[in-house]
């Protein structure tokens, strides 16, 4: 079966061919599932790509099913003969690659590509991607004469969005690529009609970006190298390297820090190491923990419709008044207890409010509200009478 490719096929295959092999055999593995965070990213990228093709008055864009693959190029082709000021998603196929320019429009003799990004700045990760298009923009005969990237400017601030927008011409930058694109092309269109390809892990999986499929590669031994605490992608990798794949195999003037080498002490003693100083270090998080819980009793107090768990901060009154009642407030001098956060963890669950986590002598008749937002904390009517 032959197989074609895209731009992030292509970026995909740039980075790993293992990951290029599972992302087109495996299109439905969990891993490839976009999360919540990922489709957010996603939505974004479509915002910020409508809201570019706004600084082009007069563009058409090409808005077909992605399926209809031939139905796309036929009309960029049209446009392009119609002389469109601007074409969004201008579509082309050559070299069993498929690729959707985001903004095609004719720039002297030849035309202009701008790749839009969701990005504060131009990274050397946006250049394969950019690479790719012209490579197939050339071998449909469509004369570039220049390419560059469309990111968000840091500067600019709403409700002035007139300057939204910076352009980083990429043209220079792009071209040493050009010539290994073909080639990877081919490499990547032959290893796919292969079976899973063996490739050993290393930066690639973290670089340009984090590879979904890490837990599949990377071993989930606790003594690997990259458990090793304070061992960041850079650093684990120069181990592996080196022929460094377990803690084990460090060698003995490796210098490390104290952590470390606790760690490396519990390892081979296959035990929990509790260090004498432990409570005295946790005491300064439990000092900070206590100002955090504090200040989140205060600010809940200085808005308006929110009560104290007991019910005693009102509503009216000034800010500071309100203050000083969930300050007295005997539910919220007890959330500023450890034990109190130790019993919310405990018997808190998704169905139980903080307050419901009460138990014998605790208020009954108090106002229950919810404090805090998240599954954990949400408010149980049928727990709190009130
Ligand atoms: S984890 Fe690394 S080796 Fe495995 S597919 Fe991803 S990039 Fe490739």
């Amino acid at each position: 079966m032959s197989h074609r490719l895209s731009k992030s096929r292509y970026t995909a295959g740039v980075q790993c061919h293992k990951l290029l092999w599972w992302k087109v055999h495996e299109p439905l593995a969990v891993e490839l599932q976009p999360n919540k965070v990922l489709q957010d990213r996603f939505d974004q990228g479509a915002q910020v790509g409508a809201l570019a093709r706004d600084r082009f008055p007069g563009g058409v864009l090409i808005d077909l099913p992605h399926t209809a693959v031939d139905e796309q190029v036929r009309r960029t082709r049209q446009l392009i003969d119609d002389g469109a000021p601007a074409i969004f998603e201008a579509s082309f196929l050559a070299d069993s690659t498929f690729v959707a320019v985001d903004i095609l429009r004719p720039d002297g003799k030849g035309f202009h590509l701008t790749e839009v990004k969701a990005a504060n700045s131009q990274e050397e990760k946006h250049l394969p991607d950019v690479a790719v298009q012209l490579h197939v923009l050339k071998e449909s005969g469509i004369p570039v004469a220049g390419a560059d990237v469309m990111h968000l400017n840091r500067e600019c601030h709403f409700p002035d969005l007139e300057t939204l927008f910076q352009h980083a011409d990429v043209t220079a930058a792009v071209e040493p690529l050009l010539n290994r694109v073909g080639w990877e092309i081919d490499a990547q269109l032959e290893m796919l009609a292969g079976p899973l390809p063996d490739v050993a892990i290393g930066l690639h999986c973290h670089e340009p970006y984090e590879c979904p499929f890490m837990a599949r590669c990377w071993p989930k031994d606790r003594d690997h190298i990259k458990s090793l605490s304070g061992v960041g992608p850079k650093k684990g990798c120069a181990f592996l390297l080196t022929g460094v794949h377990r803690i084990a195999d460090l060698p003995a003037k490796q210098k490390l820090n104290v952590t470390q080498q606790r760690q490396i002490r519990a390892i081979r003693e296959n035990r929990l190491i509790v260090e004498p100083g432990l409570k005295q270090a946790l005491e300064a998080f439990r000092k900070r923990w206590r100002r955090f819980t504090a200040g989140l009793a205060s600010s809940i107090s200085k808005r308006s419709s929110v009560r104290s768990p007991c019910g005693r901060a009102s509503d009216r009154g000034s800010r500071h008044q309100r203050s000083s009642a969930i300050t007295s407030c005997r539910t919220t001098a007890r959330m500023r207890t450890t034990s109190f956060w130790r019993r919310v963890r405990r018997t808190a669950g998704p169905r139980w409010c903080i307050t419901c986590s009460r138990r014998r002598g605790a208020p009954t008749r108090s106002r229950h509200i919810p404090i805090l937002s998240g599954p954990r904390f949400r408010h149980c009517r049928r727990q709190c009478p009130s």
